[in-house]
């Protein structure tokens, strides 16, 4: 196995009960419970460890009623990852479920796309609509990590390490990026909320949070791209993603799955 080829684990770490109705642009004709899953993602290889994402903490899922399932260092402890020897976190954007816990990698290097900052630092938080689903206490610590040299901007499509690069998709916020990642099944892309579920991509509807609803749909076919079939993208926040990859190992079922493997058979697959 070269050295670009890499392990992915996907952490659960919290969960929110609502119905389908909610998770799309003009409802759902079924109208039934659809909760959403919280992630981040681990990327492991010779050339390190890298994290996708940081999520929420207690307090903030109080504040916005979601439910911490597992507290995000309980599920890189869970796999050998030590936070503190971290040296490289992709920020796919900077929403408070994916941006939150600032001071978990007291190392690491941030990357994130020039137009996310530009967004949430500008005149479109002006807007109560557009800032709803950010904190600012989470864009601060971005911008304080900006004038600690902590930060590597992205434009578009860039390389963090061989066989790891970001694509800017836009979309559900300006700047969010996804991540292609080189496996031993092929290239794996974490599409993050560039396709909250499985139903998003696979029925060309879009989540309510949008930034611009034709860039989310023009998301799909660039993430479609990206990826060998259907069945190597990883939406962001689908509960069928701990169902259908195995657990990292046993014991860890339903809480850290590995996304390197091959997923078992679903409307994807
Ligand atoms: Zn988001
Ligand atoms: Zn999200």
């Amino acid at each position: 196995m070269g050295d670009d080829v890499y392990d992915i684990y996907a952490i659960r770490y919290g969960h929110h009960h609502r119905e389908s109705s909610e998770n799309f642009i003009g409802g759902d004709p079924h109208d039934i419970p659809q909760p959403l899953d919280y992630f981040v993602w681990a990327i492991v290889g010779a050339q390190g460890t890298f994290i996708v994402d940081t999520g929420f903490d207690e307090i903030m899922a109080q504040k916005r009623q979601r439910q911490v399932t597992t507290p995000i260092r309980e599920g890189l402890k869970a796999i050998e990852i030590d936070p503190e020897t971290v040296e490289n976190v992709i920020v796919t954007h900077l929403h408070y479920d994916h941006a939150g816990n600032y001071e978990l990698f007291p190392r690491a290097r941030y990357h994130l796309q020039d137009v996310e900052m530009g967004f949430a630092t500008g005149r479109c938080m002006c807007h109560a609509l557009l800032r709803f689903p950010f904190e600012v206490d989470d864009v601060v610590a971005m911008v304080r990590k900006v004038f600690a040299g902590r930060v590597e901007f992205h434009d578009g499509a860039g390389q963090i390490a061989p066989g790891i690069t970001v694509h800017r998709i836009g979309g559900h916020s300006k700047g969010l990026q996804c991540v292609r990642v080189k496996t031993k099944r092929g290239d794996v892309v974490i599409a993050s909320d560039a396709t909250h579920l499985y139903a998003h991509i696979e029925t060309g509807r879009v989540f309510p949070v949008t930034y611009n609803v034709g860039d989310v749909l023009e998301g799909y076919t660039t993430i479609k791209k990206l990826a060998p079939t259907m069945r190597h993208i990883i939406p962001g926040h689908d509960p069928l993603v701990l169902t259908r990859y195995p657990a990292a190992r046993p014991g860890l079922e339903g809480w850290v799955v590995r996304l390197d493997a091959e997923p078992k058979a679903g409307k994807s697959g």
